[in-house]
């Protein structure tokens, strides 16, 4: 008698007993880790160091039947559920106190088929499993800029990585899926069959079931791609914004370009009278010939003098994983970001004021050019509502000591809401999304009505709600 379920308000506890969980074992194939077990603590641990849950269960699924079946026991023991993809959701959505984690991340596989030019890949396959199998064949599709992220969190509420101008979001490259409804249904969702589900799950994020594969389209990309990382002197930070900015407005769609602010690190490839010192960096990848590149990003090398140069040419799989160690597992986060309708004056002034105003020297702000294919579709077209916006900010709030928590929230959530006041800023992006804050609206705008009636359909009680929560008719958030 030792596991307790959902703690509904004015309702019995639900119990999982020993047996329950026993008789759970018997049709489940994979590890089923319990808080006694030696593998616990690693097996619940998430990339954000910040989130220390306490599951009670932690089913780690094998295939779909394992999904199935857990499904089936969160729903006969009215379990709160959290899905685990790659656990790099910043909210720690991946786990929940007390309740079961479907945890995907024993399932990576990748399939390429070179001569469709699709991708199949489990649902707890990271960006870093797709790339490797896809670029065997110089093949790509369009996914994120770290090679640890979950393929699936990320592709769900949309996907913005070095392909985004010229291919558009992740998401939009989806060819089909295959689902868990929460009825523990296996489905499949295409342009034609269940076509309303297809719409939701490309930019509504995991509020409609356990996507156990996805189907990408596939590019002809690399096997090198043309890098742009030029780091300049905070003191240049607004001068170099402000060229960014003209530049951003006739930038190729080849061209995937993103600028942040940072302090230089204390690392030996920087010049040590540099270290410390607050910098501007650009950062992107051009996909098409180096020729093309060398003119495209050659003014960006000299709007002032640089601290150094890193741009060159490298493999597509290194570019992927050229951010990897800036992020480590453990450390502590919280990511919020915003769309923005221009880059303005004030908002670069804003941008580099806060930054010098972070308590973590580990802390960025980051300025995402997107346009080009992303704004080609319709805002109804998939559930991702923000297609128009040329950029996208975020705070990026990294640091060490626990202590520090409350600091480096405040200054990513102020940065944030100080930046809404100002003209031409709106919106909220569901893979950057804080602690839990952003409401439907600011998320997915005008398509949140019709997103609400496809998750009363597929999920009326709400059973996955660890996420970019989209409240079924007649269920409330609190409704646990
Ligand atoms: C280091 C780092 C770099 C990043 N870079 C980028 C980037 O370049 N571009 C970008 O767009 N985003 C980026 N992100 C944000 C990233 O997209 C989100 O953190 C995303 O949620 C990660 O997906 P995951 O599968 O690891 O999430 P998890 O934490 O495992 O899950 C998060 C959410 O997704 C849902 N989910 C997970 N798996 C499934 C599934 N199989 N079926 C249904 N629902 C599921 C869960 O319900 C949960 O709500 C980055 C994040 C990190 C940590």
């Amino acid at each position: 008698m030792a596991k307790v379920g959902r703690t509904t308000e004015g309702a019995t506890p639900v119990e999982l007993t020993a047996d329950a969980i026993q008789a759970f074992e018997t049709r489940f194939a994979g590890p089923v880790i319990t808080p006694g077990d030696p593998a616990y603590d690693e097996t619940r641990a998430l990339w954000n160091g910040v989130i220390d849950k306490r599951p009670a269960l932690i089913a780690q699924c094998t295939g779909t039947a394992d999904v199935v079946e857990a499904v089936a026991l969160a729903r006969e023991h009215d379990l709160p559920v959290a899905v685990r993809g790659g656990g790099h959701n910043v909210a720690g959505y991946a786990s929940v106190d007390d309740g079961l984690v479907i945890d995907l991340s024993l399932m990576t596989g990748v399939l390429v088929d070179p001569v469709a030019r699709t991708v199949l890949a489990q649902g707890g396959a990271t960006l870093g499993h797709v790339d490797r199998e896809t670029q065997l064949h110089g093949l790509a599709t369009p996914l994120g800029v770290v090679s640890a992220t979950g393929v699936a969190g990320l592709t769900l509420n949309g996907g913005l990585g070095h392909l985004r101008r010229k291919y558009g979001l992740a998401c939009d490259n989806i060819v089909s899926v295959e689902i868990v409804t929460a009825d523990g249904q296996v489905r499949t969702a295409t342009v034609d069959q269940n076509d309303d589900l297809f719409w939701a799950i490309r930019g509504g994020g995991g509020n409609f079931g356990i996507v156990t594969s996805f189907e990408f389209r596939l590019y002809e990309v690399g096997p090198e791609l043309p890098s742009l990382f030029v780091w300049y002197h905070g003191d240049d930070a607004v001068d170099v914004l402000k060229a960014y900015r003209e530049y951003t407005k006739t930038a190729s769609r080849d061209a995937n370009t993103l600028a942040f602010t940072y302090a230089v690190p204390e690392l030996a490839e920087f010049p040590k009278e540099a270290w410390g010192e607050p910098a501007v960096i650009l950062f992107g990848a051009y996909d098409g010939p180096e020729s093309d590149a060398d003119a495209e990003f050659a003014p960006l090398k000299t709007l002032a003098a640089p601290i150094v140069d890193f741009s060159g040419t490298l493999p597509y799989v290194e570019l992927q994983r050229l951010l990897d160690e800036d992020y480590p597992d453990g450390l502590r986060y919280y990511w919020k970001s915003v769309y923005l309708d221009d880059l303005t004056d004030e908002i670069i002034d804003h941008i580099v004021h806060t930054h010098g105003e972070s308590p973590s020297s580990l802390s960025t702000v980051d300025v995402w050019h997107l346009g080009g294919a992303i704004a080609d579709r319709d805002a109804d077209e998939t559930a991702f509502a923000h297609r128009d916006a040329p950029y996208m900010v975020t705070y990026e709030a990294n640091w060490e000591d626990a202590a520090m928590d409350d600091a480096n929230v405040a200054w990513g959530r102020t940065g944030i809401s100080d930046l809404r006041q100002l003209e031409g800023v709106a919106g909220a992006y569901g893979n950057f999304p804080g602690f839990d804050e952003a409401p439907g609206d600011l998320l997915f705008g005008e398509n949140y009505e019709r997103l609400v009636e496809i998750k009363t359909t597929y999920d009326p009680t709400n059973l996955f709600k660890l996420n970019q929560n989209i409240v079924p008719r007649g269920a409330s958030q609190a409704d646990d």
